[in-house]
């Protein structure tokens, strides 16, 4: 009987394919041949992360039926006491889906019939184009609307507001530094050229990345206005968020956020306030596809729709996830997609496939993908302390990435 069979082992993978480190859950059952997949990864902390699966969850969960998806995660969320935090939300945000994964094998269904089925056959997704001047950016632009692409993140210099017209006061420490107003004059530039350069054939978005003061966070937003974008990604950092009100008085920019929540209070204050346009979790950082199935449908009832974090510190396993929500929510908007190399397809077989801009769900049961473990092996997390987010402002003082 499915209700008996019980979480036997867990096993964590960790990989670097490419720059990002992975952490895969694996969950092994008592029924031969029976195992589930989660993605944990939190890349610039992955040692925390495994150590609080090993050592923490997997004595919690060994024993339990696999079939009480549900009773875990919450019991999961309060059984450390502490809660919504990252590393222990990334450790069961990979036992989650790795249970979802085990019920659609136990169930012969993909994820998303789970869920309640298709409301679409694919996911719409959106790449990124960088480029070091606005003429660069809109050539990279071309690229991939030719490649079928409808929505297009634009940047230009990485997160921007590199400026060689930079005085810093003497003897400042090294890091990787920026300017808050060189970022906005060259952005505001950019997206002039690209927007003219293009008309309205393609959705142009682009990520802030918490990079501004609130107030000029307020200006840039309606300076944006005319551009027209499909969203302005990360306008406000989390510490910020009452500020979104101010915004919503002096312009229609559209508005994605979360890829930094942890906590449900984030996300349901901006819900149920209509302060936002999309929601961007990172589901294997806010407690797995259980919690975003909770969000998806309470954000449906205000008219937000989904956009769901999706870069290269995503694993092929959490892209699989994003797309199984994505195929079913009422409410998809857009996903974000990371366009992994040959290398990632041989290791994750199942990692979804994106023909002329959308991304198709197989239609094995569960979530569809596995890993080659021998392959993964020869690829070991490198350990370095993060450069690029030790970041500051031009007169040293230390600013958000
Ligand atoms: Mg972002």
């Amino acid at each position: 009987m499915a209700n008996e069979i019980t979480i036997q082992d867990v096993k964590v993978i960790t990989t670097q394919p490419i720059g990002q480190r992975l952490i895969v859950v694996k969950i092994i059952t008592s029924e031969p041949g029976l195992y589930g997949l989660g993605c944990a990864t939190f890349t610039q902390r992955w040692h925390a992360v495994v150590a609080a699966i090993e050592k923490h969850i997997k004595p919690f969960v060994v024993g339990r039926r696999v079939s009480r998806i549900e009773e875990m995660f919450r019991m999961a969320m309060v059984n450390g006491y502490w809660r919504n935090g990252p590393v222990l939300n990334n450790a069961i945000s990979g036992i989650d889906m790795a249970l979802w994964d085990i019920k659609g094998k136990l169930a012969n269904m993909p994820v998303y019939e789970l869920l309640g089925g298709k409301c679409r056959e694919a996911a719409a997704i959106y790449t990124h184009a960088d480029g070091r001047d606005p003429l660069e950016v809109a050539d990279n632009v071309r690229k991939f609307m030719e490649e079928g692409y409808r929505h297009v993140r634009i940047q230009m210099g990485g997160y921007g507001g590199k400026s060689d017209d930079m005085p810093r006061p003497e003897g400042s420490a090294p890091g990787a530094y920026y300017d808050p107003r060189a970022y906005t004059a060259n952005m505001l530039k950019m997206m002039e050229h690209v927007r003219s350069t293009f008309g309205d054939a393609v959705e142009l978005l682009h990520d802030v990345h918490e990079r501004l003061s609130p107030i000029h966070s307020v200006q840039f937003a309606k300076d944006v206005e005319v551009y027209r974008l499909f969203f302005l990604e990360d306008l406000l950092a989390p510490e910020d968020i009452e500020w979104s009100r101010h915004v919503r008085q002096v312009c229609c920019t559209p508005l994605a956020m979360g890829e930094l929540f942890n906590n449900p209070h984030e996300w349901r204050i901006l819900i149920e306030n209509r302060l936002i346009d999309f929601l961007r979790m990172h589901i294997s950082q806010m407690g797995g596809i259980t919690p975003a199935r909770d969000a998806i449908l309470f954000a449906n009832y205000y008219g937000i729709r989904t956009a769901w974090h999706g870069p290269g510190d995503v694993s092929p396993v959490g892209h699989a996830a994003n797309l199984h929500l994505d195929v079913w929510a009422p409410n998809f908007g857009v996903q974000e997609w990371c366009r992994f190399p040959e290398l990632v397809y041989e290791m994750f077989p199942g990692t979804p496939v994106v023909r002329k801009g959308y991304m198709y769900p197989n239609n094995k049961p569960g979530l569809g993908i596995d890993v080659n473990e021998a392959l993964a092996a020869k690829y070991p997390c490198t350990d370095i302390v993060e450069q690029w987010t030790q970041t500051r402002l031009p007169d040293g003082t230390p600013a958000r990435p």
